[in-house]
């Protein structure tokens, strides 16, 4: 969750601002996608007898990874001049 208090120290601005951090859940929920993915790669030979269900799902988890993988790469930022910071925390 966007901490209240999460400071860190801009190099832009040159102290020490209140800072947006990006949802830490997207993080497990890459790792997530990954598992599906796998289990979906395990399941491939069931999935030509299943046109309605699973080829559809398959596709939606693959279609799933582009904005799942932009938000989880989403790095803290400056809440002043909006400069990414490499501090997740
Ligand atoms: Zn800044």
């Amino acid at each position: 969750m966007r901490g209240a208090e999460a400071r860190a120290h801009c190099p832009r601005c040159d102290e020490e601002v209140s800072i947006d951090r990006p949802w830490g859940g997207w993080i497990w929920a890459r790792r997530l996608w990954f598992v599906v993915l796998g289990v979906f790669l395990m399941l491939f030979p069931f999935m030509s007898a299943d046109y309605v269900c699973m080829i559809p799902t398959f596709m939606l988890v693959v279609f799933a990874s582009g904005p799942l993988f932009h938000l989880a790469g989403l790095k803290a930022t400056c809440r002043r001049c909006r400069l990414e910071l490499d501090a997740r925390t």
